[in-house]
């Protein structure tokens, strides 16, 4: 996988953090552990910070990544001008407001303008931005943009579909737990029938 950030950049990072701050995630971590009453010296806690720090650098990767370089390389020109769906993506992010995860299905289409891209580079693009710390709304414009930028087709459209462990943990909206959020660019904002083409495609009545 070469969206994994390269050791060089990661100890890098390592050390401009460490300079910054003067203390590591997982120091951060035992003195959070502390604070919330526990004993970071347990066993079973012992090694806890080093395994958080490594769970959350790989889970904000998507810093480092070039949204770019992902459809770069990967683009051809083709006679095809038919809609490309690729639905039901696994989809696992972090919310900035609680550092909770959010997690689901993102369902990308586009209508080609000659050029298509690789079908393995849409889930990279939504993994890529995925690993930030991230709001619902903001994702699925992300990656509709990075679409419409890198491939410049006639229109774009994202539809995501997630439940918030902040929210459900919590018990906050018991009732709708999932959570709907669209993007939609160029003939799919602009052509009712090609967004419902896309609609019902991935399932869907509206958004
Ligand atoms: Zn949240």
């Amino acid at each position: 996988m070469s969206d994994v950030p390269k050791k060089t950049e990661e100890l890098k990072l390592n050390d401009d953090l460490q300079q910054d701050k003067g203390e590591s995630i997982a120091d951060l971590v035992r003195v959070m552990l502390t604070r919330i009453g526990e004993d970071p010296t347990r066993e079973g806690l012992r090694r806890t910070p080093e395994r958080f720090e490594r769970a959350l650098r790989y889970l904000t990767s998507g810093y480092h990544q070039d949204p770019e370089k992902v459809l770069n390389g990967a683009m051809f020109t083709v006679c095809y001008d038919q809609m490309v769906v690729v639905k039901d993506i696994d989809l696992f992010s972090l919310c900035e407001h609680h550092i909770l995860p959010f997690f689901g299905k993102c369902h990308v289409a586009y209508l080609p303008d000659k050029r298509v891209v690789g079908l393995s580079k849409i889930p990279r693009l939504v993994n890529m931005f995925s690993r930030r710390l991230q709001i619902q709304e903001r994702l699925t414009n992300q990656i509709a943009q990075a679409i419409q930028k890198g491939i410049q087709p006639l229109g774009v459209g994202v539809v995501i579909e997630a439940r918030h462990l902040c929210m459900v943990m919590r018990g906050v909206e018991k009732h709708r737990a999932e959570t709907i959020t669209s993007a939609m660019l160029g003939a799919f904002r602009e052509n009712q029938q090609t967004r419902e083409e896309f609609l019902s495609l991935i399932g869907r009545r509206s958004v």
